[in-house]
């Protein structure tokens, strides 16, 4: 229900009540006058009467004519009584003349007269209705005590009063109906255009809209010009605040965009340290790698040399010939001095032992190798089992060959998929263990990938060393690395050294 309606209808409740208490209170006001009027009027007629009952002495005939001209002349009496002691001096003895329109009837009784408490009284008469009742005492022609009774019919007030009463309720009706139509028009003038404007306005402002403001209702000095101004004040408050807050969110993402782009040098930086060092990691290794092919060129250089030795002792060579293969001889010596000095080089080569923490070990790799191409795409699964949380083992190596086995991975997934890297331990080893859903190899592949500079990726991708020097990495470490592959499956490298865990 409308407030409106409410209103109207709390106004046309309380309007009823006062009408009809207002309607009460002037219908018994109007029934007492007019009821005043009759008394007035029947005390006058019974005072003329009683003079003229004085005046017409003691013959009865006569007094009896004088009140049928009375009843006759005066409209709405409906009888008199006359009451008047049958000789003077007589306290007991009555002569009663009761006369109507009707007639007169002469009754003598003995006994007192009937005392009545009140000169004036309302009596129900049988057929004529309410009446109003008044005795007059007087003294009769005689100078005898008698008393005049005069009943008025009220039936006459009555008819006035009832047609007064409709009169008074279609009037009441008919103001009731208008004052509530003008309480209708007034209340939409004044409360409900300025209630609706008000929450019109809140409306917007409930659909973000906060530039609106509430100007009408705000306009006046009653309560509801108070609140439209309040509300126009919270409003501008709200304004105020979202300002700030959008000035601040402005603020905030400006200097997120401005740290974020600090954080992508920075991690540029790191990935290129990264890369130096990996670099400077690939030398250590290929210097290793090398010293490995110089020990394997040793044997056959040696055989070699015997030969050259021997071929140069004989004497039935010609000149021409003897001076080459002295010339042989001096070159392969000083190529097995190259070998040996290199080898004593790089015979100090040795893994460091530190205590390494495996997890941040792991996150490091996959983190510098990773990039977000490679993160959109591929799903990482990273575990390090409790085991191989904590070991003794050289952490550049051990990353060195987390990085390279990582990055192989990601290039054999181009299309994304699932990488999966896990630390664990197994006796005294450590267990790296890289795998992918990637390409996969063939066994002609998978037999060579070790050997350096074997690679199937196109020039300028891919050196072919990885995997050899990762071998090597392995072999420092005194441990060793293998491979299990299917094409279009994937591979799953596993490298083991033998490592002290620490915890
Ligand atoms: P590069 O990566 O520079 O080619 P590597 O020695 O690291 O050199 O790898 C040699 C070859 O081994 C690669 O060219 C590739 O054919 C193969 N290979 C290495 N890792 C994977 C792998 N995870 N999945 C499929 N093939 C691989």
């Amino acid at each position: 229900m409308s407030l409106r309606l409410q209103l109207v209808a709390l106004f046309a409740a309380v309007l009823a009540a006062t009408l009809l208490v207002a309607a009460g209170f002037g219908l018994r006001i109007a029934q007492r006058s007019v009821e005043t009027e009759v008394r007035d009027r029947t005390v006058e007629l019974a005072r003329a009467a009683t003079a003229a009952l004085r005046r017409a002495g003691t013959d009865d005939e006569q007094i009896s004519e004088e009140l049928a001209a009375t009843i006759r002349m005066h409209r709405g009496l409906l009888r008199a009584e006359l009451a008047r002691p049958a000789a003077l001096g007589l306290d007991s003895d009555f002569v009663s003349a009761r006369v109507t329109p009707e007639g007169i009837t002469l009754t003598r009784w003995r006994g007192p007269l009937p005392s009545l408490p009140r000169a004036s009284a309302i009596v129900d008469e049988p057929e004529q209705g309410r009446a109003l009742r008044w005795a007059e005492p007087f003294t009769d022609g005689r100078g005898a005590r008698a008393r005049l009774v005069l009943i008025a019919s009220l039936a006459e007030a009555e008819r006035l009063v009832s047609a007064e009463r409709r009169v008074l309720f279609a009037t009441a009706v008919a103001a009731g109906l208008f004052l509530i139509g003008a309480f209708w028009i007034l209340l939409g003038r004044i409360l409900v255009r300025r209630v609706d404007l008000l929450s019109s306005t809140m409306r917007a402002v409930e659909n973000g809209l906060y530039d609106v403001s509430a100007p009408g209702p705000a306009e006046g000095g009653d309560e509801l010009a108070y609140l439209a101004r309040g509300f126009n004040r919270m409003l501008a408050q709200i304004r105020g605040f979202n300002a700030e807050l959008r000035a601040k969110i402005e603020d905030a993402t400006a200097e997120l965009t401005r740290k974020n782009r600090a954080l992508e040098e920075l991690n540029e930086l790191l990935v290129a340290a990264r890369r130096d060092l990996t670099a400077q990691e690939r030398l250590a290794a290929l210097g290793q790698l090398a010293g490995t092919i110089a020990h394997e060129l040793g044997n056959p250089l040696n055989a070699v040399s015997g030969h050259v030795q021997l071929l140069a002792l004989r004497t039935d060579l010609p000149d021409p010939a003897r001076a080459q293969v002295q010339i042989a001889n001096a070159e392969v010596h000083r190529m097995a001095e190259i070998i040996r000095r290199f080898l004593d080089q790089t015979r100090g080569f040795k893994p460091a032992a530190e205590t390494v923490e495996m997890q941040p070990l792991v996150d490091e790799a996959l983190d510098l190798t990773l990039g977000t191409e490679a993160r959109a795409k591929i799903q990482v699964q990273r575990e390090v089992l409790d085991g191989a949380s904590v070991v003794r083992t050289d952490p550049g190596l051990v990353r060195h060959l987390l990085t390279n086995l990582v990055a192989n991975a990601v290039d054999a997934m181009p299309n994304g998929g699932k990488l999966e890297v896990q630390a664990r331990r197994e006796g005294p080893e450590v267990v790296l263990r890289v795998a992918d859903t990637g390409t996969g190899m063939g066994p002609e592949v998978k037999r060579r990938i070790f050997e350096p500079f074997f690679t199937t990726k196109a020039a300028g991708m891919g050196t072919g060393l990885g995997l050899a020097i990762c071998k090597e990495i392995a072999r420092a470490l005194k441990g060793r690395i293998d491979v299990e592959s299917e094409p279009g499956r994937g591979s799953t490298f596993t490298v083991r050294f033998p490592a002290e865990a620490t915890s």
